[in-house]
């Protein structure tokens, strides 16, 4: 135990040693006080970089993407050739209504709706006369979401959808009959399904997306309503013909109707009953003294 000591002590008498014969100038431990040139120095950028225009967002015209105000210039003034934004063959659509309309591109530049700026690095790349990779003009335009593809479910988009690339199984626990929780878990699928004709059959259906239920109780019609699984008939019929009419890649597409008739306000469900929590114990916080999680 001695021994041990004494190696310790002659190991931090050598460090001290060393610290002592190296040459570096002697510091002083209290820096200088702030000098007022520096004081003014500090707040002043400190105040350039919080200004409001450093964090509001909107729009590029060309490129629809979100970018800050600070970066944005008024269209309008920036000087480049307004036909690289007109594309050589008609990338966009004016919305039809029904079928005897004609299919008809808009007319000019393809530019955001409702915005007047431009992002630097769009403004950049035109300046130059490069069309930017981003840009709507370059095969990007979507044109606006429609009404009828607004505010659909997870599975309504599920039967719309001619691609499927995952199956899915949804969890959703509900204990006490007042909260829920759900979780979704996907897996590809080996070979992505294309249709044909849509919505699926519920069969169909069924091989892509399994819904699971945990509960006290077998669900009521009070629960399905609350989950993200909800099929409104006639939503989905507006969106397919809504797809039909105006989507390119929906032009021979062939609504099921019947098949659609098929489906109850909710998919299929297998029911398991359980009686504890729907917590998970090992992700529960310490500080956690909720019963359930989930909405009530
Ligand atoms: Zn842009």
């Amino acid at each position: 135990m001695q021994k041990l000591r004494d190696n310790r002590k002659s190991r931090v008498d050598e460090l001290v040693t060393d610290i002592l014969s190296t040459n570096k100038p002697t510091r002083k431990f209290l820096p200088h006080p702030l000098t007022e040139d520096s004081l003014y120095q500090t707040i002043s950028g400190y105040t350039n970089d919080v200004q409001v225009q450093n964090f509001l967002e909107s729009g590029c015209a060309v490129c629809g993407l979100l970018t800050t105000k600070s970066c944005l210039h008024k269209l309008h003034t920036v000087a480049f050739d307004r036909n690289l934004l007109v594309p050589d063959t008609p990338i966009t659509r004016v919305e039809r209504r029904c079928a005897s309309d004609h299919i008809l591109s808009q007319p000019g530049s393809v530019l955001l709706p409702h915005c007047n700026d431009i992002c630097v690095e769009c403004m950049d790349n035109l300046q130059t006369g490069k069309l930017p990779a981003d840009s709507l003009a370059n095969g990007l335009w979507i044109g606006e979401v429609p009404s009828e593809l607004q505010g659909l479910s997870w599975t309504e988009n599920m039967l719309i959808s001619r691609v499927k690339h995952n199956y899915c199984i949804v969890k959703v626990h509900l204990s006490g009959m007042s909260k829920m929780k759900a979780n979704v878990v996907s897996h590809s699928l080996p070979m992505a399904k294309v249709y044909q004709a849509l919505p699926p059959t519920r069969e169909e259906l069924s091989k892509v997306l399994a819904f699971m239920y945990i509960g006290p109780n077998v669900p009521t019609q009070k629960e399905f309503q609350r989950t993200p699984l909800l099929v409104r008939r006639n939503k989905v019929a507006m969106a397919l013909e809504w797809l039909k009419l105006n989507h390119a890649d929906y032009a021979d597409l062939e609504i099921l109707y019947k098949n659609l008739s098929e489906y109850p306000p909710l998919v299929v469900v297998n029911f398991t009953q359980s009686m504890g929590s729907n917590k998970d114990p090992e992700s529960t916080a310490v500080n956690d003294d909720e019963e359930d999680e989930g909405t009530e």
